[in-house]
């Protein structure tokens, strides 16, 4: 059974109970991080507790805990997790008030947390790739903010269930933003290429260290904007994200991606990951 943290009390997932008056639940009036954990050890928590804060200061809350408190929390998660690699979740919401959309005063904010196995992606998907269909990018202009009021992801990530593809890759005015539940990177002319950061994506940790890798092991990258043209004819694509890691598309919209197969630099920064992961 596994063990949650609940406004301050670590208790079974199936005991633990938020008000029906939750903002979370009436408003999506949150915000979320997933930090995955490799033999027990977090991967980039400064960064992710960096990108908490934020997130909440961008929904106008206060960090109810203070960073040292994080740390001790999410060590404890971990270490009652039987699993060596897991996918910790945290949500912050505004707390339950009588449902009205303005703030509510005065209220503590809910705070949960758990931990559970991380499930690597499909040993399929890094062998051939997988297919990546592509929307027009319908969310709001807050990307950049984790918050848990997905419902616009969620629509877009299930339009590619439905067409089995693993992921919908985003255009907003002619422009690639990101995934629905990654970040996007393209080679052209062998240069690692990805979109601005900017209020129109999430400032993905896994975008920023496979970004590094590539940089400190002497592959061209580049942050600029990506037009769909290019997308199309991009010699590798590849998705980024804590829990699938980077995953190669090799067929978008039905066409082939390149060769139609994973391309060479994405082999090459996944056993670079895979270094860092286990350092
Ligand atoms: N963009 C979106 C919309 C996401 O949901 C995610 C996954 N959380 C990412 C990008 C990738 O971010 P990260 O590498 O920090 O998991």
């Amino acid at each position: 059974m596994s063990l949650v943290y609940l406004n301050g009390q670590f208790l079974p997932l199936e005991e633990a109970r938020i008000s029906v008056t939750d903002r979370g639940f009436m408003f999506g009036d949150g915000v979320y991080e997933v930090i995955p954990v490799y033999k027990r050890r977090p991967l980039a928590l400064e960064q992710h507790l960096d990108r908490l804060n934020q997130s909440l200061s961008g929904i106008r809350m206060d960090n109810p805990l203070p960073r040292d408190s994080w740390r001790s929390l999410i060590a404890e998660l971990v270490q009652r997790e039987p699993s060596d690699d897991q996918s910790l979740y945290i949500q912050l919401t505004r707390g339950a008030a009588p449902r009205d959309h303005a703030f509510p005063q005065d209220v503590m904010p809910t705070l949960f947390a758990m931990a559970k196995p991380l499930v690597p992606p499909p040993a399929r998907w890094l062998q051939e790739g997988v297919l990546a269909i592509t929307h027009p990018d319908f969310r709001w202009l807050q990307c950049h903010l984790k918050t848990t009021a997905l419902l616009a992801n969620v629509m877009l990530r299930q339009k590619a269930v439905d067409q089995g593809a693993a992921e919908c890759i985003l255009l907003r005015d002619g422009y690639l933003t990101e995934g629905a539940a990654s970040n996007v990177l393209v080679v052209v002319d062998g240069v690692l290429l990805s979109p601005p950061g900017n209020h129109l994506l999430l400032s993905g940790i896994t975008l920023s260290l496979v970004m590094e890798l590539a940089r400190q092991h002497g592959v061209p990258t580049e942050e600029r904007p990506v037009t769909e043209s290019v997308l199309r004819c991009a010699e590798e694509i590849m998705l980024t994200s804590s829990v699938r890691e980077i995953i190669p598309v090799t067929r978008l919209d039905n066409q082939p991606v390149g060769s139609g197969k994973p391309g060479p630099l994405f082999s090459r920064l996944l056993s670079l990951y895979q270094g860092v992961k286990h350092t």
